[in-house]
């Protein structure tokens, strides 16, 4: 029996899904497998499990609910918990990094990648009755395995007597993939379709599509607060620069002044928190970034060489998406918005903001807030305010947001793209797709008629957005998914009910690159049909959270008292941009105050054995000093002084400790701790580290263009930095942040190289390096 507050119980019951219980609930007794689908919002995250519970599925077992996103299984665990009146022990969450997980849990939200390393230790999945997938439209990579083993798994826990539903859940009717795929299920399962009232939304296109949508999405709100009727604004765009920027220029715009402290506060925090960017941050800069990454789009996908190393780990949060509905370019009802439909020149945007009546209450949202900041967006708007939420696309299905009636569309996304043979990845911006374009329109239509206005021409709509979204796993690389299949016992990779398979080349080379880092023993020609066996090595490796070639290194590292260094520095190399001026949008000037910086670091990297280490000694004595600086209660300053990331520094610490306790774990006869006051290795263990990086990143190694031989002094000059590398065509540079750009060694390795651009000319840049003698 459950006890919900009255309040609670009144909001529920005006869920759609809730009408639905019946049917949804015999049909799910009656059926091993259930299909889902339900427009976002329709209550499909938070009663579902709820329903489940109240059935008794919780009494013996637990029920586990999986999310591709962070941020989901955070926020959904906190509101169940909150609607069932349950404390947090009982509906819990689990995350790469932390979750409130105990033995009294009866439902459990975790991401999916949590999920999959469970299956790993249990295969049967005995502690759950039902497992719920959840957000399955996104198609990350760890939803489509999870279906494709579940499906195995399902039957035999049926054998076993002791049955497991499975249900998966999906924001969108495109489920063909799950139900048409009889590979996976030979017969397929039943699919319920919660029918969900969905007002009509008016879409509006701008007539011509601005490269600044930024500052496009910036006056559009400014638009619709000064001049329409009442309801929320909801404004979506890439990542989190251009959410904070937003949300700054729209505080000031339209201040409210009880909070005003709170929202400086915030601000303040943000800034010292984040990146050196805000200050750099001009929108010149912004649009260089976005018509240099739709120009790589549109030159399909022309991609630099970029690190493979950090790309998503199990259990790390994702930014995919996807769907839903939209109605006619510039329909009829025109009524209050003439002076909205865009393409006219808009007035200075100090004219429009002179005389606001109202203020806004603007609130951020993306996957790396902290859950109580995410958590206002379901709180009472202040009186007389209107509420404006500036998000990226966690709000497309992830996140419900109450009291929207306007949708900005700046029809943008951040992807990671790869180059699915060599795995050499970049940011970009690109187009969504249309269902994407669709499903953000619909997040206007909840309450009543909505409007949405898209940053963009109906002619790029129609040429350039594809209709939907590809599968992660079609373009991602799949080596660390490969490795824990692998070790899982699935040998045949090829054969794995996937609900679309990565093509044959992709699985190829990661077996390859997996083969040569000796994860994998190569095949003897006379068992070419057989799949390389795993090797002891590779099983050790794939018990690391982290990067086959980074657990590599941890598995080579077991002498000369060398794990807690190799640890460490896993830990930093794993976690993106502990060093601020290495941002993800790197552009060809580093930052004033990141050359700042410079100095330090050469000088944490000049103890001794610089010449050892480089860079990766920076970032052993930049990990070692921040937390010695936390250890007395001074990070923030720390950090802010030195160009850290403080929540890097906090990933790193945690990454440390977990793979501390792996290691504690499975490695016989060691005991680690994680030491705050890790002190600098000794010449020795230096050399030892690079020989352990060297084994990790043996395709990463570089050698300096021969100076010597090239006559010409105008060219002797220009490639006086410059590096061959065995992949690329031409050489590359050090860049100005290395330690060792003096130096110039013979020989080195490097964690990453990256293209910049500047203007037309384009130039790649070695980061991360270490020499070899
Ligand atoms: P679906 O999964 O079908 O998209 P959800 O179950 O996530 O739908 O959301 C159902 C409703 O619950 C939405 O109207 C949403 O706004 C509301 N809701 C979700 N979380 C909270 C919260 N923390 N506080 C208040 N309302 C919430
Ligand atoms: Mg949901």
């Amino acid at each position: 029996p459950v006890n919900r507050l009255a309040k609670v119980q009144e909001a529920r019951l005006r869920l759609p899904i809730l009408a639905e219980e019946q049917q949804v609930m015999e049909t799910i007794n009656e059926n091993p497998i259930v299909i889902v689908a339900g427009a976002t919002g329709s209550g499909k995250t938070t009663q579902l499990p709820q329903f489940l519970y109240e059935a008794g599925y919780a009494q013996h077992k637990m029920i586990g609910v999986t999310e591709p996103r962070r941020v989901a299984a955070i926020a959904m665990s906190k509101r169940v918990a909150h609607e069932m009146n349950l404390s947090e022990r009982e509906v819990s969450y689990l995350i790469r990094f932390e979750g409130n997980v105990s033995p009294a849990t009866r439902i459990k939200f975790m991401t999916d990648g949590v999920l999959m390393k469970e299956i790993e230790s249990d295969f049967l999945l005995n502690k759950y009755s039902v497992i719920i997938l959840d957000e399955a439209h996104e198609r990350s990579i760890y939803t489509d395995i999870l279906v494709g083993l579940l499906s195995r798994i399902v039957p035999l826990r049926h054998k076993r007597g002791s049955p497991l539903k499975l249900i998966v859940m999906s924001a969108t009717l495109r489920v063909s993939d799950f139900t048409e795929n009889t590979r996976l299920f030979k017969q397929p399962p039943p699919l319920i379709n919660v029918e969900c009232r969905q007002y009509p939304v008016t879409i509006h296109f701008q007539k011509r599509t601005p490269e600044d949508y930024v500052a496009e999405a910036y006056r559009k709100a400014l638009k619709i607060h000064n001049q329409l009727p009442e309801g929320g604004i909801l404004i979506f765009v890439t990542g989190q620069q251009e959410v904070n920027l937003l949300v700054r220029k729209l505080r000031r715009c339209f201040p409210y002044r009880q909070q005003q402290e709170q929202q400086q506060q915030d601000e303040q925090q943000d800034e010292q928190l984040e990146d050196v960017a805000e200050e750099n941050f001009d929108m010149k800069r912004v649009i260089r970034n976005i018509r240099k990454s739709k120009k790589k789009f549109l030159a399909q996908m022309e991609l630099p060489k970029i690190n493979l190393d950090d790309y998503k780990l199990p259990g790390d949060d994702t930014e995919a998406d996807m769907h839903e509905q939209a109605e006619e370019d510039h329909s009829d009802d025109e009524e209050e918005l003439d002076a909205l439909s865009a393409g006219e020149e808009l007035e200075g945007v100090s004219e429009l903001s002179s005389g606001p009546k109202q203020p806004l209450w603007v609130l951020p949202l993306y996957s790396l807030l902290s859950s109580e900041k995410q958590n206002r967006i379901f709180q009472p708007v202040p009186e007389g305010c209107r509420l404006c939420v500036v998000s990226t696309n966690v709000a497309e299905t992830s996140l419900t947001i109450p009291h929207i009636k306007y949708v900005v569309d700046s029809g943008r996304q951040k992807t990671r793209l790869y180059d699915k043979l060599t795995g050499v990845s970049a940011f970009v911006v690109t187009y969504t797709s249309k269902a994407s374009a669709e499903q953000r329109a619909g997040r206007a239509g909840r309450i009543s008629a909505g409007h949405c206005y898209r940053l963009y021409s109906s002619a790029v709509y129609e040429h350039q957005f594809m209709e939907f979204g590809l599968p992660d796993i079609q373009q991602k690389p799949v080596d660390d998914l490969m490795l824990q299949m692998r070790s899982m016992g699935i040998d045949r990779v090829v054969h794995f009910p996937f609900p679309t398979p990565p093509d044959q080349l992709q699985l190829q080379a990661a077996e390859q690159r997996l083969t040569v880092l000796g994860a994998l023993k190569a095949t003897p020609s006379d068992a070419k049909d057989l799949p390389p066996a795993m090797t002891p090595l590779g099983r050790v490796i794939s018990r690391f959270p982290v990067a086959p070639r980074f657990g590599k290194m941890l598995a080579l590292s077991h002498q000369q008292g060398l794990l807690p260094y190799t640890v460490c520095l896993v830990a930093a190399l794993s976690v993106q941009e502990v060093l601020q001026e290495t941002g993800v949008q790197r552009t060809e000037d580093v930052a004033p105050k990141a050359n700042k910086f410079h100095e330090k670091r050469q000088r944490w990297a000049a103890s001794g054995n610089f010449q050892l280490l480089g860079d990766p000694m920076v970032l052993l004595r930049a990990v070692g000093a921040a937390e010695y600086a936390g250890s007395r209660g001074q990070l923030p300053e720390f950090c802010a002084t030195n160009g850290l990331r403080q929540k890097a520094i906090s990933e790193v610490r945690k990454l440390r400790v977990q793979l501390t306790n792996e290691i504690n774990l499975n490695v016989s006869g060691v005991q680690l701790s994680v030491d705050p006051q890790l002190k600098p290795p000794s010449d020795a263990q230096a050399r030892f580290l690079r020989q352990i990086l060297l084994a990790g990143m043996g395709d990463r190694v570089a050698r300096k263009v021969p100076l010597s031989e090239i006559t010409d002094k105008e060219e002797r000059r220009r490639l006086k930095y410059a590096y061959n590398t065995p992949d690329m065509v031409d050489p590359a540079f050090l860049h100005a942040s290395s330690v060792l750009k003096q130096k110039t060694p013979e020989w080195i390795i490097y964690q990453e190289a990256y293209e910049l651009r500047n203007g037309d000319s384009e130039k790649m840049f070695l980061r991360g390096i270490t020499a070899i003698e």
